[in-house]
């Protein structure tokens, strides 16, 4: 048999890929979705609320050699997520929430030759990092750059850690998941829930009377970069 090493990987990993997907239990009607109010969010006053929400339920380090930096939520000028054309001119020294978009056509995945990388009926792209070999062709085929990798070990610079949200060791690549744990107990993304102007909105796309619908139905958003296919699943009123 001629295989190559990616070929073998795959071979050796397919029946723990499938005994993994049929853990994270996806609700196979739904298409989750994150709406970004930019107007109501309060990045440039210096709140930050949802980013330590985020990376305080997650694990996330806070190392202070960017080299090495490590995020899942984060801020970023207007005109570098959507290049200075797409924006108005009033919005483009502001600030914006970054994040994985949770693409619906995600090149990421297409790439990783163990499946640690996958997106889900309910369209979040998951990450299992035990079966992550640390490649990065995911963030190479990432056109967001919305993945961080651990360079070292993260855990000195996990301030309180989370016990029951695992840690990632040096070597493997991470994102922000949607908070597929809260949603599978019925929560609201914890950046959702920590915002305090209601500037994050999460919900089913495919239901006509959830409010992320609706919002796209009265306000005018954009996504970043529609123009490469991948359709994010992430959209701000700007
Ligand atoms: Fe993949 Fe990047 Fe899209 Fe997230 S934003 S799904 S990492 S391509």
């Amino acid at each position: 048999m001629n295989l190559t090493r990616s070929g073998f990987l795959r071979f050796l990993t397919a029946p723990l890929v499938l005994l993994s997907r049929r853990r994270a239990c996806a609700a196979p009607n739904r298409r989750w979705a994150l709406v970004i109010d930019n107007r109501r969010c309060m990045q440039d006053a210096g709140c930050s609320a949802c980013i330590q929400a985020c990376h305080r339920a997650h694990n996330v380090p806070r190392i202070p050699d960017a080299r090495h930096e490590v995020k899942w939520l984060w801020k970023e000028r207007f005109q570098n997520l959507f290049g200075a054309e797409a924006v108005p001119v009033a919005a483009q020294n502001r600030l914006a929430l970054a994040l994985c978009n949770h693409c619906d056509n995600p090149p990421c995945t297409r790439v990783c030759p163990t499946a640690a990388t996958w997106k889900r009926p309910d369209g979040v792209v998951m990450m299992d990092w035990h079966r992550c070999i640390g490649c990065r062709y995911c963030m190479a085929a990432c056109p967001y750059a919305s993945r961080s990798f651990n360079w070292i070990d993260p855990k000195p610079y996990i301030t309180g850690p989370t016990p029951d949200f695992p840690r990632r060791t040096k070597g493997v690549v991470e994102k922000c998941n949607f908070c597929e744990e809260r949603l599978a107990v019925g929560k609201a993304p914890a950046c959702v829930e920590a915002c305090p102007e209601r500037s994050l909105v999460f919900g089913d796309l495919n239901d006509p009377q959830s409010e992320v619908r609706q919002l796209l139905n009265s306000r005018f958003t954009i996504r970043r970069h529609p123009e490469l296919g991948t359709r994010p699943s992430v959209f701000y009123v700007v």
